[in-house]
């Protein structure tokens, strides 16, 4: 793939054959490697029906169904833009969230251990069923996917102020239940309050560095204050959700004379009834998500209070797996603007009106993980930041699930992390050795790759003292 090099860590790939608009990436060469597939896929995306600007690349990019992981892609909801399933991704809504501890490492070193077995057994995983809360049947199952985290809170899961934390208040507006088909709702109903398979994960973490004193403190992070991040979606019923809209978009694709360059990116116009369907649908796994989430720090802080008599408050929680309808300067003119973030996370600048009041000052936080192994970040978005507002999600994988368990045996690799300090309390052993370290890219690398294209600045680096892994 040819790229051009506009400044340091920004290349274009030029518009050519059904491009509509140029790729953009954020990278350096080291960072690109063997990204050759994901770039195609850049270029597919530049062929969507009303897409701005730019088909979009974070640092973090790798090959995903369709759109690339760390991708981002803007269509003009005007202007026949189209929205498309897969440029959300099978787990609607995953993401991220971060609380901290009144207590610092030192205080927490004895009853560590205590911490890490009472997690152990109070957070479900695994792909099965089972989680922290049942829903007695649709109706409760029908508000959590109208309320999110709200719904959680209100039924006694959380605090309110948790919700003043939460990206969009904890609830996505137009969910829209009618749209949850009946295989959803059997594969979301017995895993609420669970973190599913092995890239999710809540790890208990300590400040390492601060880099950013100002915007740390208003986020309420200190050096060697304990953390918890908290990294897992919508389970079985985002999945299915995306399945089954991509299949209904694929058949309807035709009928609006749309043609794709791969049929993962099946898609029509957000103003269609296709369209306005899978919005409804993905805003009801985005609530799952964030209830999800909700519930899981409940059961973490019982866990801390009770083995360590430590409070648990919430930093931050946003997605990186989702579409929303956002405005936007394109050309000198306000458009509105179906943005997917695919792998990539919303990271809204300072005084941006719709960020918690008490850090709208210095700027949105932006929760990165990287790995169990390594590190983790947290930054912050930046006053006229590039690709909507947008920024990396995580390391980014480079090595498969399959190469992965196939060259990292797990007990070696438990072995590993526990002499390095680090508790493990994975679900299996296969599991454990997909998400080796060695997997991802450099998270230091990928975080200053993004800082130094504009898309953020860093705010302070988490490292791992324990991980429960899915
Ligand atoms: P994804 O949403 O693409 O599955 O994962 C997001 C990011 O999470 C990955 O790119 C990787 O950097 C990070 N990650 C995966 N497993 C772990 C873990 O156990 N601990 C931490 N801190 N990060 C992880
Ligand atoms: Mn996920
Ligand atoms: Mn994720």
């Amino acid at each position: 793939m040819e790229l051009v090099e506009e400044r340091p860590w920004r290349f274009r790939i030029e518009r050519r054959g059904a491009m509509r608009v140029p790729g953009v990436v954020f990278a350096s060469r080291d960072l690109l490697g063997d990204a050759e597939q994901s770039l195609e896929q850049v270029v597919n995306v530049a062929t969507l029906p009303g897409i701005v600007g730019a088909s979009y690349a974070m640092p973090d990019i790798h090959w995903g169904y369709g759109f690339p992981i760390g991708g981002v892609a803007a269509t003009d909801v005007e202007e026949g833009g189209v929205v498309s399933p897969g440029g959300v991704g099978f787990d609607i809504s995953c993401g991220v969230r971060l609380l901290v501890a009144d207590t610092d490492r030192r205080a927490l070193r004895s009853a560590l251990p205590a911490v890490m077995d009472g997690l152990d057994r109070a957070i479900p995983r695994g792909a099965g069923p089972g989680g922290v809360w049942r829903p007695t049947g649709q109706g409760q199952l029908e508000r959590l996917l109208e309320g999110g985290s709200r719904y959680a809170v209100a039924e006694g899961y959380g605090e309110d102020r948790d919700l003043a934390r939460c990206e969009d208040g904890g609830a996505v507006a137009d969910a829209d239940v009618t749209q949850v088909g009946e295989r959803a709702r059997e594969r979301g109903i017995g895993q609420v309050g669970s973190l599913g398979s092995a890239n999710h994960f809540l790890e208990v973490q300590r400040v390492a560095e601060v880099y950013d004193e100002t915007a740390a403190a208003a986020f309420g992070l200190a050096p060697d204050q304990v953390c918890v991040m908290i990294h897992c979606g919508s389970r079985g019923l985002g999945h299915q959700i995306c399945t089954d809209h991509v299949r209904a978009m694929d058949r309807a694709m035709a009928r609006y004379g749309i043609t794709v360059p791969d049929r993962q990116l099946a898609c029509t116009p957000v103003d269609s009834p296709e369209g306005r369907a899978y919005l409804g649908a993905m805003a009801a796994a985005a609530n799952y998500g964030r209830a999800n989430r909700q519930f899981l720090s409940d059961a973490a802080r019982r866990v801390f209070q009770r083995a360590a008599g430590a409070r648990l408050t919430l930093v931050y929680d946003v997605s990186h797996n989702l579409a929303k309808i956002e405005t936007h300067a394109v050309g000198g003119a306000r458009r509105r603007l179906c943005v997917h973030r695919k792998g990539a996370t919303r990271a809204f600048p300072p005084g941006h009106p719709d960020l918690p009041e008490d850090v709208r000052a210095v700027g949105q936080p932006v929760l990165i993980p990287g790995t169990m192994g390594t590190a983790s970040y947290v930054l912050a978005g930046v006053p006229g930041g590039d690709a909507f507002f947008s920024t990396c999600h995580g390391a980014g994988r480079v090595w498969s699930r399959h190469r992965a368990a196939r060259t990292v045996v797990g007990r070696e690799l438990g072995a590993r992390l526990e002499r390095d300090g680090i508790a493990v309390r994975p679900r299996s052993w296969r599991g454990l050795s997909e998400e080796a370290p060695e997997a991802y890219k450099d998270v230091s690398a990928v975080v200053a790759a993004s800082e130094r294209a504009g898309l953020c600045r860093t705010v302070a680096r988490l490292v791992p003292l324990g991980v429960v892994k899915g």
